[in-house]
């Protein structure tokens, strides 16, 4: 019985050991920091949900990093997860982004 305690023991720790390895936390700057925009947006081009900080917000085809509070609600917004989702929604309409 203690032998397999032991082992239980062993292995519990050398799974912990190795998932710290195999999973290491993601750097700082992933997270979100304070004032970053963390509500979610649908990219315009795959669909996916993203939090605004992670993404590219075009603001009548202007890059913002954060929307104001002076921002027209009627302002053409559009939301990609990345620069080549970008490219890609503009390339599918034929417009340069
Ligand atoms: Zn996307």
């Amino acid at each position: 019985m203690f032998a397999f305690i032991i082992n239980v023991i062993i292995i519990l720790i050398v799974m912990k050991v190795f998932f710290k390895f195999m999973y290491p936390k993601p750097p700082k700057a992933f997270f979100a920091q304070a004032g970053d925009d963390t509500s979610l947006r649908r990219c315009a081009h795959c669909g996916h949900e993203l939090a605004t900080y992670r993404g590219i917000l075009l603001v009548d085809g202007v890059e913002v990093t954060k929307k104001t509070d002076d921002t027209p609600d009627t302002a053409n917004e559009l939301f990609f997860c990345n620069d080549e989702h970008r490219q890609g929604f503009f390339a599918e309409r034929g417009e340069k982004g």
